[in-house]
């Protein structure tokens, strides 16, 4: 079965459709002539991953899914979270988000922050909601140059790496996405 994912972000698909099954052929938003960013204006990660995927269902008619993901730091009171992209301004450039997300924790104790992934998909004509989180603590430091965002500076539980320093299959075992992911990889396999 075809099935869209409203992202642009080649990174996403290819780790995406990893854990996908094989018989799920997914197509990104360049596969089906949508060029233009989409919208994503709301105040919640549920929000607009619904945004998302209620205007790639407008345009084609198609079973498809969008996620929205956000860094929860837990002394900042859950931000960046939906502003995650943004944080350090329009331009939306990870080294510049890293810089002030260290900035904004010099010398604090409490590192500790989760990636929280929500998948909204439209299935048949109805809505899902599927989330995936991931505990863990902000380095001190940027390290490793694998992945993208965040990945230098969050280092999951149970690991002694960044994110930035695994393989896309180590990160894929843990990852706030790939959870959110296997979950509605399961809903999918029920499905067909
Ligand atoms: P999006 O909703 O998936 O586009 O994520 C919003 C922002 O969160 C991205 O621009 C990244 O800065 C950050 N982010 C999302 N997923 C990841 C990840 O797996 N690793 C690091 N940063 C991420």
């Amino acid at each position: 079965m075809k099935l869209i994912f409203a992202t642009g972000n080649e990174h996403k698909i290819k780790e995406v459709s990893r854990s996908l099954s094989k018989e799920i052929e997914l197509l990104g938003l360049s596969d089906v002539g949508i060029d233009e960013e989409i919208p994503e204006d709301h105040e919640s990660l549920e929000d607009n991953a619904l945004q998302k995927a209620r205007y790639v269902f407008g345009k084609t008619g198609e079973d498809c899914f969008a996620d929205d993901t956000g860094l929860e730091v837990e002394i900042l009171q859950g931000e960046p979270g939906v502003y995650s992209a943004r944080y350090a301004g329009p331009q939306k450039k990870a080294e510049d988000n890293i810089h002030k997300l260290l900035e904004n924790l010099q010398d604090l104790d409490n590192r500790k922050a989760r990636f929280r992934t929500v998948i909204a998909l439209i299935f048949k004509g109805k809505e899902y909601l599927f989330e995936g989180i991931c505990n863990g603590v902000i380095t001190t430091q940027p390290k490793g140059h694998k992945g993208f965002g965040y990945d230098p500076v969050f280092m999951p539980n149970g690991f002694r790496k960044t994110f930035g320093e695994m393989s896309l299959k180590d990160k894929n075992l843990v990852s706030h996405r790939a959870r959110a992911v296997a979950k509605l990889s399961l809903f999918l396999k029920e499905q067909l």
